[in-house]
């Protein structure tokens, strides 16, 4: 019987998909691109692009092209058996991408390419492509002499144990939690806070109300729940996990693997012949150095300071005024701040739902995209899918099809929670055809009720955009190097800019005016609701400034200076970043570090302010078109061509100046955020 997914075809077999398919493909073409490799390195003794790059690429394509709608499927159309299918397969690619990362006759023959003649008659996203590859190599700890690249392994696993014993702490730590409480004592918290903290307690076989340590329960009883001594004794806990401190103390602490993790990052980075790990990770982002990303935090630090002051006194006098408390403690801020929220601006996002029906908003949406590229958007209703939901769409520019995007946006069961936007074919050269770009976009907004269409919040409007933004990039690209083409090879700390950059067009009236429409009546958003939704926008966003500024710089400092054998604890340091851009100093038992997963057993070590970062990108590049109007086709066509098209074919702040005409700065961001900036004033 023939596997679906070992054929070739242009979009995916979705409907002929079998979770018994699945391993026995995935194991029959990890197998086959292994001996196929080695093939190849044994076959030739010159290498070239076409002997080795794009037959290399060719059988990864075909691997991926495999693995995509199962991937797809796993996350929108779960079932036992399909996960069970993906989960079996995950240990196989990983291993996978390990043998062929550390492949050094694969690495050498790359090498040759990067060093022979030819190179120099690639074009700039060939060579790019190859360098990006001998980075990451060389980063894998090939190049290193044998006795030391042993040790490079040694310490990759034992920071790969450390990252999960980690994550396994702060989980047991937030499982161990929990506080029995009747209703009377949860006063002040919203419907659907309250009906989750009764069916907790039914789920642990209690009468009424049971609240942990999960976001949505505690969340709630920080920001609305009357009861201070309840907020402390939730905030206690929730701040304390996986520490020295509070109810666990001592139990599944993180401080000995905190400081093992950052030893072993630091020696990791010697061994590549970097300073320090922060060097390390800045090696495949955007930004030069820790210096560099210092100094631009600590401007960011600088220009928001005095608001963020500002509105920390504001709120002191609110809850003095209408509470008569005379300080405010740590636990207190989120309850007196949507207190202060509600009393100025009074607008729900129900409010919007009736003026945001999906029926006005993807017309909208797809209007937007036209003015701003020239490409339309048509329905494809003829296709293979696996749910109803699910829709087919084409890119369409000057009669020809370009790209084609899945579009799922509601809510259901066996569907993962969120918004993303994936990969399901890149762009690339395929033997004698080119491979047209395919996306995902994903979404979790409320289904339509009865015969009414789907009613958004604006947050969903945003959402939405986000992710076709991302799916631009993807689908735009005019790349055909699979690994730089779309948002492939794009640097971490860059990859947030298309995204953010068209959430922009969600907050304009001239554009709300295209997306909006009342589902009964068709009246755009009126002037009035936008106004307070404007205005709602930058409540307290200096002072959310402040808070991430110090995540990051204390996450930047801690991978760049701070040395285990130097005396100062990582506690010192934290306390040290907080006195300098900290607004709202916490309590001395605050161990928010013990359970900062992102930097400890996530991604994002010394990579925290890649958020920022992006930000910066995205408003600045968005003033741009403030400047020269936001459907100019003029300014539209630039961003396409230097941002959207170029994809990771070249650095990302080459790219930003192509397209901006300057490095980036910070000031249109703080002006979107309502920040006047320090030096203005
Ligand atoms: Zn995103």
């Amino acid at each position: 019987m023939s596997n679906p997914l070992l054929e070739q075809h242009e979009l995916p077999p979705f409907s002929r998909v079998s979770p018994a398919d699945v391993e026995p493909a995935i194991t029959r073409l990890i197998e086959r691109n292994k001996q196929a490799t080695e093939a190849i390195l044994a076959d030739h003794n010159r290498y070239h692009w076409d002997n080795l790059w794009r037959a290399i690429e060719q059988m990864d394509d075909e691997l991926a092209q495999a693995w995509s709608p199962v991937s797809h499927l796993n996350g929108v159309a779960n079932s036992e058996e399909l996960r069970a299918a993906y989960n079996a397969c995950l240990p196989l690619l990983s291993e996978y991408a390990t043998w062929s990362g550390q492949h050094s006759g694969l690495y050498e023959a790359y090498r040759q390419i990067a060093e022979g003649e030819e190179f120099a008659t690639l074009d700039a996203a060939q060579q790019k492509a190859i360098s990006n590859v001998l980075r990451d190599f060389r980063l894998a700890g090939v190049a290193l002499p044998e006795e030391q690249k042993q040790q490079y392994g040694r310490l990759r696993k034992r920071l790969s144990e450390l990252g999960s014993q980690f994550s396994d702490n702060v989980l047991d730590a937030t499982n161990a939690w929990s506080r029995h409480v009747s209703e009377e004592e949860l006063a002040g918290l919203p419907a659907t806070a309250l009906a989750n903290a009764r069916q907790a307690a039914q789920r642990a076989g209690l009468e009424g109300c049971l609240i942990t340590l999960e976001f949505p329960s505690w969340y709630p009883v920080l920001a609305y729940c009357e009861n201070a001594a309840l907020r402390e004794e939730v905030y206690r806990a929730n701040v304390t996990r996986a520490s020295d401190e509070g109810p666990h103390a001592g139990q599944w602490d993180n401080s000995a693997i905190i400081k093992e993790t950052l030893a072993l990052r630091r020696e990791l980075a010697h061994l590549l012949g970097f300073a320090n790990y922060a060097e390390l990770s800045l090696a495949t982002k955007m930004a030069d150095s820790p210096a560099q990303v210092r100094a631009f935090l600590e401007q960011l630090s600088r220009q928001s300071r005095a608001q963020a002051l500002q509105e920390w006194r504001e709120l002191q006098a609110f809850a003095r005024e209408e509470y008569g408390a005379h300080s405010i403690n740590a636990w207190d801020v989120s309850f007196y701040s949507e207190k202060l929220r509600e009393r100025r601006y009074q607008v729900s996002q129900e409010d919007i739902r009736p003026y945001l029906p999906i029926t006005r908003v993807l017309p909208g949406l797809f209007a937007v995209v036209e003015r701003l590229y020239g490409v339309t958007v048509r329905e494809v209703s003829d296709f293979d899918s696996y749910h109803p939901d699910a829709r087919l769409f084409e890119l369409v520019q000057a009669g020809e099809v370009i790209a084609r995007f899945y579009l799922d946006l509601y809510a259901r069961a066996q569907k993962r929670g969120g918004a993303w936007m994936d990969n399901c074919r890149d762009r690339r050269v395929a033997g004698a055809r080119l491979q047209l770009p395919v996306a995902y976009l994903v979404c979790n907004f409320t289904p339509p009720v009865g015969d009414a269409p789907a009613l958004l919040t604006h947050a969903e409007l945003t959402t939405l955009f986000h992710e076709f933004g991302h799916g631009l990039h993807h689908m735009l690209t005019r790349q055909t190097v699979a690994s730089v083409s779309g948002i492939n090879g794009v640097a971490w700390d860059a990859v947030e800019l298309p995204s953010q950059f068209l959430e922009n067009w969600c907050w304009e009236r001239e554009a709300l005016a295209l997306i909006s429409g009342h589902h009964e009546t068709g009246e755009p958003l009126p002037a009035a609701l936008l106004d307070k939704l404007l205005a709602a926008r930058n409540f307290q966003s200096a002072m959310q400034m402040a808070r991430q500024l110090e995540f990051a710089l204390f996450d930047l400092r801690l991978h760049s200076e701070w040395d285990a054998a130097g005396g100062t604890t990582v506690q010192a340091l934290l306390d040290e970043v907080r006195s300098e851009v900290a607004v709202v100093i916490p309590p001395a038992f605050n161990r928010l570090q013990h359970s900062f997963s992102h930097i400890f057993a996530g991604g994002y070590a010394a990579g925290y302010y890649s958020y920022k970062w992006a930000e910066v990108l995205s408003a600045d590049a968005f003033s741009r078109f403030e400047e020269e109007g936001i459907f100019n086709p003029q300014t539209g066509s630039d961003f396409r061509t230097h941002i959207l098209e170029a994809g990771g074919s070249r650095d990302a702040m080459e790219l930003f100046v192509a397209f901006r005409g300057r490095e980036p700065v910070i000031e249109p961001l703080l002006r979107h955020c309502g920040i006047a900036s320090a030096d203005a004033a």
